[in-house]
């Protein structure tokens, strides 16, 4: 099993790069933004007690993720390997994750580097065109301060189990993912 989380915050162009991993590695692609969307989309019990706070663009709480994720990878356990797209975001659901696998399958992580001018135009760009409830200006705010608070100090978790890769998150799309398939060559 080859698994990678890619990392970065909000803007950072997870989303698009392990849809792209995803399909070259055959990797099963697990976005947490995505999964939880979904469960307020079709109105479960976890969708709407998470909805406010996703549109507040706050962070849902590390048990809601972590049960959501071990679910998935429980379900899957025949995929080559797993790309996590939004998980981890705290320590804790660092913590829980790497509980889930061996030292042989533990998660690399791939941290996408913007500048905050260009995550700011990005999630801009975007709000026009998703129609998701928290992107807009305030939220969009909100959410760069939490990546601050409570995300970015994974950086060092990782770094110091000496699993962080950091690749230039700005150029085009293909640019970027030309220095991601380096990294993961290296690895793999
Ligand atoms: P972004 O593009 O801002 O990174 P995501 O689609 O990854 O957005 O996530 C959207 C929202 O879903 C987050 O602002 C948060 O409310 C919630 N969320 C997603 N992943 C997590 C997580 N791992 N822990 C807590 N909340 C999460």
């Amino acid at each position: 099993m080859f698994n990678i989380i890619i990392f970065g915050p909000p803007g950072a162009g997870k989303g698009t790069q392990a849809q792209k991993i995803s399909e070259s590695y055959d990797l099963m692609h697990l976005s947490t933004g995505a999964l939880l969307r979904k469960e307020v989309a079709n109105q479960t019990k976890i969708g709407i007690e998470v909805q406010a706070v996703m549109a507040n663009g706050d962070l849902v709480s590390n048990n809601i993720v972590d049960e959501i994720i071990k679910n998935e990878i429980n379900k899957n356990g025949q995929v080559a390997g797993f790309i996590f797209d939004g998980y981890p975001r705290t320590i804790q659901q660092a913590k829980q994750l790497d509980k889930l696998f061996t030292a042989e399958n533990i998660p690399l992580v791939l941290n996408l580097e913007v500048s905050d001018e260009e995550l700011i135009n990005r999630l801009k760009l975007r709000s026009q065109e998703s129609g998701r409830a928290d992107d807009n200006d305030v939220t969009i705010a909100n959410r760069l301060q939490v990546y601050t608070k409570q995300t970015q100090p994974l950086l060092n978790f990782y770094a110091n189990k000496n699993r962080l890769i950091s690749i230039d998150g700005q150029g085009s799309i293909e640019e970027i993912f030309k220095r991601l398939q380096k990294q993961i060559k290296n690895r793999q």
